[in-house]
């Protein structure tokens, strides 16, 4: 066990790693962040900021002496950095499980080769394809990138096997997946805790409703039969024991209208539909990354409240003028947290904010006038 006062590292500063950073200091822990960048959402709230290479070995070797575990608030960090820290220090996730995840390839033969239902895919691993070889029934589909692809980017529609070539041409020809679009009535996700004592915790479903690929409103609990959610759970953590997980892992579904559920993706991480936690649960998916990585037992997972949570896109901003938070904090069931982003951008992920009530309509017709009203003084 890690005991609170010790010094835990992360791999990159992004919002997850700021809030992995915030519920650590909770627990007396400090915190050395490592990011190429040189003002970051983790950096600036962590005890250290390493600004270096995530292949940087003179970082990592500082890291790695300096801390007592190190997880990754990313996907994309070099598994081989995960890799070479694991024999300095504690280390969760694993390098196999994060270098699965960040590769959509590799995640999709991982799901299929362990029996996990998925929409129908084709691997395209960058030679061209024989397209009249292909099955008529994955499309109309999406060409999706093995690598670095995050909040639908890195995809393409694509309608009719005529317009493969070109939507290849748009990948640079990399590696990719070329996947059925399936008819979904809804999108869900968990966020299972799996410690290294192999106990797991399960966080209640999650509703997703996206916008542009982005995730706009998660809805918890999410509002499908008790069977459905319990089902998941437990794909979850049939996922987390096939790879042998130690961490938080975020899995995302689709349901579709016959009630089958089809594994979407995975994340090696806590996850942002699982903001919800901060405020709905005793346990945040933050303080659980923590406690897993410390070996602490696991907080109870179950929910308080009703929540939704909603994102704020650097859209909402005007400029440099944020939105009148007032909008948010003049309801006291509303919570509202930023990450301490400076530039606001397009399809940017400033912040969020968690509505509670003692049923989920309210919270869900509280947060989407908040919601409208946020967009509607733009
Ligand atoms: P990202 O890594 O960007 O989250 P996803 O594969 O999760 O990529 O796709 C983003 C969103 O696009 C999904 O949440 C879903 O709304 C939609 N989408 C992706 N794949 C499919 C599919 N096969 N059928 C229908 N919708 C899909
Ligand atoms: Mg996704």
């Amino acid at each position: 066990m890690i005991e609170p006062g010790a010094m835990l590292g992360i791999l990159g500063g992004g919002q997850l790693g700021r809030l992995f950073v915030m519920a650590a200091h909770s627990m007396g822990y400090r915190v050395t962040v490592l990011d190429p960048a040189r003002d970051s959402p983790a950096g600036r709230v962590a005890e250290r900021h390493l600004c270096a290479d995530y292949l940087d070995f003179v970082a990592l070797d500082e890291l790695g002496s300096t801390c007592a575990g190190v997880t990754t608030e990313f996907e994309n960090v070099p598994a081989d950095a995960l890799r070479y820290l694991s024999k300095f220090c504690l280390i969760s996730p694993d390098a196999d499980s994060v270098a699965t995840a960040q590769d959509r390839v590799r995640e999709k033969k991982f799901f299929t080769r362990h029996g996990f239902a998925l929409a129908p895919y084709l691997v395209l691993d960058g030679q061209r394809p024989l397209i009249a070889t292909i099955d008529p029934a994955l499309f109309p589909g999406i060409l999706k990138s093995s690598r670095f692809g995050y909040d639908g980017k890195g995809q393409v529609s694509v309608d009719s096997p005529g317009e493969l070539r070109g939507a290849l041409i748009h990948m640079n020809n990399g590696g990719c997946v070329l996947e059925k679009r399936v008819s979904l009535v809804r999108e869900i996700s968990v966020i299972l805790a799996r410690g290294r004592d192999q106990q797991t915790a399960c966080y209640p479903v999650a509703e997703n409703r996206h916008v542009n690929g982005i995730l706009d409103v998660s809805i918890i609990p999410a509002e499908i039969e008790e069977s459905i959610a319990a089902q998941a759970c437990e794909i979850a953590r049939q996922v987390a024991v096939q790879l042998d997980y130690v961490g938080i892992l975020g899995i995302e579904f689709f349901l579709l209208d016959n009630n089958q559920l089809l594994i979407n993706e995975m994340a090696p991480r806590p996850h942002n539909s699982g903001h919800f936690t901060l405020d709905a649960c005793v346990t945040s998916q933050f303080e659980q990354q923590v406690r897993v990585l410390c070996g602490l037992p696991l907080g109870g997972a179950g929910l308080l409240r009703p929540a939704v949570m909603v994102n704020l896109l650097g859209d909402l901003w005007q400029g440099d003028s944020p939105p009148d938070w007032r909008l948010i904090l003049d309801h006291p069931d509303a919570k509202l947290h930023l990450y301490g982003k400076q530039t606001a951008r397009h399809g940017r992920k400033m912040g969020h904010f968690t509505v509670l009530a003692d049923t989920l309509n309210a919270a869900l017709a509280k947060a989407l006038n908040i919601k409208q009203a946020l967009t509607a003084v733009r």
